[in-house]
């Protein structure tokens, strides 16, 4: 059923009761609305029928492709056993298996798992972990935070104060107690004849001189190790990862990875953290003292996020005094049915060698991307794991100020998600693509962009 302006019923009543997010709602006069009927693999079907790759994993979560039949099974499985149940003086075998699991994937340096439901939520916790367990310490002065330019770390209160995107932070900027925001190691701020690693020496100098000063009221540095994907996919050299964990150590700072969108295999290794050089003369891996993931963990499917602690962030809460525990109570913390999702998840990245297939995959997308990269309107081409990104030349600001939208419109119309931040298209793909559809995302990617820079 289609009325006048071409607009299906089902859009219709979502216009009309839905308050969509991250969207003007006005702009939905001429942005479309895509109706969602079902979901298959790297598919997207509406309710007429068409079908878009989703090339951007529904918003970075979605692994292993929609309605996927290993996950189907494991949850169908988990609801006959128990839905949910309170996690305060109760446990359960999805939660205990889930934590074990990702703690042995740290090597045990990050052994214990707080859980929560969504990215923003886990970003709170890591916060309040760091602030607390310094006051615990005796080290109550220890209230101000350190994030990077452009980071992005959820929009609530307290994530939004240590995030830098201007467009969701200076609305509210009234309400916030705003963090100390130091130079990032991004790549395309690299000086004639500097390289991605002297940006990340340059960026560590920064931050040090601001420890120098401070660290005896900073908490914490939180970092988006190796991508920093909301600001538009800035990517750093993995050296910076090394250089920040020393530096806080030195100057007795925790250090939080965000890797609630990097984590899980995206960036090329299960945690980012894992490709930062070994450092100090043990050439100890680095590890953050809190690391906080979310997104993909549950495969796309169930709300879940976790903030995973060392044994020192443990210990300073273990005491018989409730005031010097942790406190953050959430309803659905621990969620059985998403801790089986995620056990499913994680099931897939062993059975299926993912890590090294994503390899392969990689190639053959960075292969079949190779004529865009070298388009004369493409700049800083750029890729990291499982995530491409590229910004468009657009020199008249009127033209760029419609990019996005115009991109997002013609990528539908070649059945492809696509929704670029500003200027930068990006591909953030599942990790089930097969050769054709690897082949497919490149050449239709290519050709919505010869489209939209015709009229730009
Ligand atoms: C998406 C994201 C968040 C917030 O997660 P939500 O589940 O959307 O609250 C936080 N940090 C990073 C790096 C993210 O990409």
């Amino acid at each position: 059923m289609r009325d006048e302006a071409g607009k299906s019923d089902m859009v219709r009543r979502s216009l009309k009761s839905v308050w969509h997010p991250c969207t003007q709602m006005q702009h939905h006069q001429t942005v479309p609305l895509v109706a969602v009927s079902h979901g298959r693999g790297a598919w997207l079907y509406d309710a007429d029928g068409r079908r878009y790759l989703d090339a951007i994993s529904s918003w970075w979560v979605n692994l292993f492709g929609h309605a996927n039949p290993r996950i189907n099974a494991q949850l169908k499985d988990q609801l006959d056993k128990l839905e949910h149940a309170m996690l305060a003086g109760f446990t359960h075998e999805p939660v205990i298996r889930l934590s074990e699991c990702l703690a042995a994937r740290t090597g045990n340096a990050l052994g214990h798992c707080f859980y929560a439901s969504d990215g923003a939520s886990a970003v709170e916790i890591a916060l309040k972990m760091s602030f607390h367990s310094w006051r615990n310490a005796g080290h109550g002065a220890k209230q101000e935070f350190i994030c990077l330019k452009g980071s992005y770390h959820g929009e609530t209160i307290g994530a939004l104060a240590v995030t830098d995107v201007a467009l969701f932070r200076d609305a509210y900027g009234p309400l916030l107690r705003q963090a100390h925001v130091v130079m990032s190691p991004d790549a395309r701020g690299a000086l004639p004849g500097e390289s991605a690693a002297d940006v990340a020496r340059r960026a560590a100098a920064a931050l040090e001189s601001l420890l120098q000063q401070r660290a005896g009221h900073i908490a914490a540095l939180i970092v988006e190790p190796l991508v920093q994907c909301a600001t538009g996919m800035a990517m750093h050299d993995p050296v910076y990862l090394a250089l920040a964990r020393a530096l806080c150590d030195r100057y007795q700072v925790h250090l939080i990875f965000d890797e609630i969108a990097v984590g899980c295999g995206r960036s090329g290794t299960f945690f980012a953290s894992e490709q930062a050089p070994a450092s100090g003369a043990d050439g100890a891996p680095v590890w953050p003292d809190l690391l906080c993931l979310s997104k993909g963990i549950s495969g796309g499917y169930l709300p879940l996020s976790l903030v995973m602690a060392t044994e020192a962030i443990y210990q300073a809460f273990y005491d018989a005094d409730v005031t010097r525990g942790f406190l953050h109570s959430h309803s659905y913390t621990g969620n059985p049915l998403a801790c089986r999702a995620a056990l499913a998840t994680l099931e897939i990245f062993e059975q299926d060698d993912v890590l090294n297939a994503n390899r392969r995959r990689a190639q053959r997308i960075t292969a079949a991307l190779r004529p865009l990269a070298a388009h004369e309107r493409v700049r800083d081409f750029r890729q990291r794991g499982m995530i491409w990104a590229f910004d468009a030349a657009l020199d008249d600001p009127a033209a760029a100020a419609g990019f996005s939208q115009r991109f997002f419109a013609e990528a539908l119309a070649n059945e492809l998600l696509l929704r670029p931040i500003g200027r930068t298209v990006y591909l953030m793909p599942p990790y089930i693509l097969d050769d054709g559809e690897c082949d497919l995302l490149a050449a239709r990617t290519a050709a919505v962009f010869e489209s939209v820079m015709a009229h730009a």
